[in-house]
């Protein structure tokens, strides 16, 4: 590997994401490494800066009585599912990624406030989750937007950072004399190639928005399902080839709720309905009655929409909408005023809805008021202050069409503790690494099991990418 020009090592960051950023801030602790950010889009911040709901973190400074949230790890091993379940020693390895996920969240986002200066002050409950753990910040700015923002003008101003827009990665280089090492990449950027040497750390994403390649390859099921993400291919070949393996690339979320929008209903890319919707106390309706507990997983908030009769229309998608009553509205006001501005969410009066909607609205407030136990079995009503009588009548609540979406790949490749890329499988008796690669983020595979927890990838983001940087750091040095 070149040294840079000041006899610097450098540590080769593939992907503008949270992770990659991540990655990148831990490798320039190192004073002696420089770090170069190959990033294909014109534009730093993959799908990370599309986050809305924010990111998990237990037990944090801003969670109230956050010393009882000791459940972090068992929820996310429980939403995880049979994969886990399974035997040793694959369990066991799943079990150790998911304890660091979980360990370092605390300090992942202490890190994101104190060190970057991110807001992450407010607090919400989304499915899945026993207690309040997801972090994002008060003002307007939604959390991914807020958090690459701040990680990309905090790491501009180290003149040890290099960030490369309109340069994708198209091949991994490895020893001549040793094929099995990775030394470098090489990438094309304007119409030509370039290769640069280094340590490696991939970080570039999912496949969610590949629905034609990855997608119809793993799950064809749910290829043509509209999705959240950028539609773009997924990048995991450039690692198989190297050696890495790959783990539950059958294992997608579907998103219970993309927003439909009114003046382009069909159109295949949709605006995430974020999931704090209904943690703050937002419900779902089906011709004006709920269906389901709305803090379910997302697997099971999404099986059961898609168990209901399609929509009529051309796209694969459901009528359902996403009600808010004030206090809901209120408690997630900067994303309800967005949501409006942009023509997803709509302001109504109670008297105004249609009379099957409101009476479920008078049965689910003796629920949340505590007069009654619900049907569906939510227990958590975030701030609805609807009382379900006739004084409801002129208040106001919001209401939008939502659908499920292809959202999150769990699967990827095989990562060990260190963010090693792994060429052996979870299963297998000795665990064996790339030389000379890493990869954090959603393009690695096995820590969320059949479900990700909403708020767990940003966290994956931060604790594996620190945890890559710092070991392709410690690498450059040593060489
Ligand atoms: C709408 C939406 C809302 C979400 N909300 C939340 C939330 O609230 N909380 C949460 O925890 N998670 C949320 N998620 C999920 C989360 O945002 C992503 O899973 C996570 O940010 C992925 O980060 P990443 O760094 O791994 O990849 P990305 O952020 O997708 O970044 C990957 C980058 O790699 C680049 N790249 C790819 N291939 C190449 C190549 N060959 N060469 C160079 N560059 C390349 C891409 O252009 C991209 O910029 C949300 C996702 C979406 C889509």
């Amino acid at each position: 590997m070149a040294p840079s020009a000041q006899g610097r090592q450098t540590v080769i960051v593939i992907g503008s994401g949270l992770a990659g950023l991540s990655a990148a801030s831990a490798a320039l602790r190192s004073s002696i490494t420089d770090v170069v950010l190959l990033e294909r889009a014109a534009k730093p911040g993959g799908n990370s800066i599309k986050a809305s709901s924010g990111i998990n973190g237990a037990p944090t400074r801003f969670q109230q009585q956050s010393s009882r949230d000791l459940a972090f790890f068992s929820d996310t091993v429980r939403s995880a599912g049979g994969r886990i379940s399974q035997g040793e020693p694959n369990s066991a390895r799943r079990k150790r990624l998911i304890s660091l996920l979980t360990e370092r969240s605390a300090a992942a986002v202490h890190f994101l406030a104190d060190d970057i200066g991110v807001d992450l002050t407010v607090v919400a409950q989304l499915g899945g989750h026993t207690v309040p753990r997801t972090h994002r910040g008060a003002g307007k700015t939604p959390p991914g937007a807020d958090i690459v923002s701040k990680l990309v003008a905090v790491l501009q101003k180290n003149n040890r950072f290099h960030l490369k827009t309109g340069c994708e990665v198209t091949k991994l280089l490895t020893r001549t004399s040793d094929t099995t090492t990775v030394v470098g990449v090489e990438y094309r950027f304007d119409n030509q190639l370039f290769s640069i040497a280094g340590p490696v750390v991939f970080a570039t994403g999912g496949f969610a928005g590949d629905g034609d390649g990855m997608l119809a390859r793993y799950r064809p099921d749910l290829a043509s399902l509209p999705s959240t993400n950028e539609p773009r291919p997924g990048m995991h070949g450039l690692l198989t080839s190297a050696g890495a393996q790959v783990v539950d690339m059958d294992s997608v979320q579907v998103h219970p709720t993309g927003f439909v929008d009114p003046l382009a209903p069909n159109s295949h890319v949709k605006f995430l309905a974020a999931e704090m919707l209904r943690g703050e106390g937002g419900i779902l309706l089906y011709k004006g009655k709920r269906f389901v507990n709305e803090l379910g997983t997302r697997e099971h908030v999404s099986s059961t929409i898609m168990g209901l009769e399609p929509s009529s229309g051309p796209s694969r998608q459901w009528d359902v909408q996403v009600l808010l009553d004030p206090g809901a509205c209120v408690a997630a006001a900067s994303h309800v005023a967005f949501y409006i501005w942009k023509g997803l969410l709509s302001r109504m009066k109670v008297s105004e809805l249609d009379e099957a909607t409101r009476e479920t609205i008078r049965e689910y407030s003796q629920a949340a008021a505590g007069k009654t136990s619900d049907v569906f079995g939510r227990v958590a009503f975030g701030h609805w202050v609807l009382a379900g009588g006739t004084e409801d009548n002129d208040k106001e609540v919001c209401v939008g069409w939502v659908t499920p979406v292809t959202h999150f790949t769990m699967g990827g490749v095989v990562i060990n503790d260190k963010s090693e890329v792994m060429t052996s499988t979870l299963d297998a008796n000795e665990e064996t690494a790339i030389p000379g690669l890493w990869a954090a983020g959603e393009v690695t595979g096995g820590i969320h099991g059949d479900n990700r927890l909403g708020g767990s990838s940003l966290l994956e983001c931060v604790v594996f990418g620190c945890i890559a940087g710092e070991q392709a750091s410690a690498k450059a040095v040593v060489r």
